[in-house]
């Protein structure tokens, strides 16, 4: 079975051969455009992708030496995403699939951040919790197979990816600033500054409040000293990766114990944290859990996690008809 994967629900445009189950290549085009207007500008997104698909998609195909008319199948992100940006992978897998006369499957992006556990080894068992954790989502998931998923816990508003870039804005720092805001991090004091959280119930999340809280924080010491945040850059950075860690992890904690699951895993670009996987190894020795976290590269936007999905799906029988359509609010 060998299936060509489309990515292009957000700023990533992206193409993947999987070949029974197998990875052979993960070919990523990542727009850089965005970096300046300090987070993703939609009607540039899918210009991007417009123009990078046709490369990415020949990249895929020549790279593991495959010719087109030997696929299997044609995947692609479905949704959840930008509407723009998904209707380019949507219309060029449909296209392809119809003049290869091949069937289609249609893949839901967070399903896929979640099978991204399957490219290599270790491999979680079922049931498993998956934490997945990016620039639009924060769910807790209780995984019982490869298709069969249930939302267990969600934020309310705010992404913690959205967390962590809105913080590093109001710091001054470039987009995407998560990876900044850890960077400085580890080198700063994670108890200098007690930052608010939001209390929230069951196994919610809410990180909208923690974003305001930074906010009049940084507004009332910058009042008494102008040079406040570039003198305490460390320390402000480390107290607002430490918050936001401790409440993905106090949720997490919670539903393991609830569900009485053992086997943790973590998904999606924040998993890149290195607050957050210190956090939950030092949370998996107490508890005694078995913690699994994807390669970095499949941790973020890719098209390899989309085959992923695929294959399980193809093998499942579940393929999409030409009526498809892009779906920006898809649910599991
Ligand atoms: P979604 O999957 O919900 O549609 P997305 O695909 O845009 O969103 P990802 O690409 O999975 O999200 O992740 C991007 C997010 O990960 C950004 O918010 C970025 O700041 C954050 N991120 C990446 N590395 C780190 C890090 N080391 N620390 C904190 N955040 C990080
Ligand atoms: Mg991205
Ligand atoms: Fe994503």
């Amino acid at each position: 079975i060998k299936i060509l994967a489309l990515e292009s629900s957000c700023d990533e445009t992206s193409a993947a051969i999987v070949d029974n189950g197998k990875v052979l290549n993960n070919i990523i085009a990542t727009q850089s455009v965005h970096g300046n207007y300090g987070g993703v500008v939609p009607e540039l997104a899918s210009r991007a992708h417009q123009q990078n698909i046709v490369p990415v998609v020949d990249q895929a195909l020549k790279n593991a030496a495959i010719d087109k008319t030997s696929l299997s199948a044609i995947a692609f992100t479905r949704g959840p995403g930008l509407l723009g940006a998904l209707l380019v992978g949507t219309s060029f897998a449909k296209s392809m699939a119809l003049a290869l006369n091949i069937p289609l499957i249609e893949v839901n992006h967070m399903q896929a951040h979640i099978l991204a556990h399957f490219i290599d080894d270790p491999k979680p068992e079922f049931p498993f919790l998956c934490l997945t954790v990016s620039g639009g989502h924060t769910q807790i998931v209780l995984v019982k197979s490869y298709l069969d998923m249930e939302i267990v816990g969600e934020t309310r508003d705010d992404a913690v990816g959205e967390a962590f870039d809105k913080s590093a804005k109001l710091l001054g720092l470039s987009y995407p600033g998560g990876p900044l805001i850890d960077k400085y991090a580890q080198l700063g004091d994670p108890h200098r500054f007690a930052l608010p959280q939001t209390e929230m119930p069951g196994l919610e999340y809410s990180f909208s409040g923690i974003k305001t809280g930074i906010l009049y924080f940084l507004r009332d010491e910058l009042k008494k000293n102008e040079n406040f945040i570039d003198e305490n850059l460390n320390d402000i950075c480390a107290s607002i990766q430490h918050t936001l860690v401790e409440m993905l992890l106090q949720k997490l904690r919670k539903a393991a114990r609830q569900f009485n699951i053992k086997n943790i895993a973590l998904a999606g670009g924040v998993s890149a944290n290195s607050g957050l996987r210190n956090g939950l190894n030092q949370m998996a020795e107490k508890e005694d859990w078995k913690v699994f976290v994807p390669a970095f590269e499949y941790c973020t936007d890719n098209a390899a996690m989309i085959g992923m999905a695929a294959h399980y799906k193809y093998l499942a029988g579940e393929f999409t008809t030409q009526e498809v359509s892009a779906l920006p609010r898809m649910k599991f």
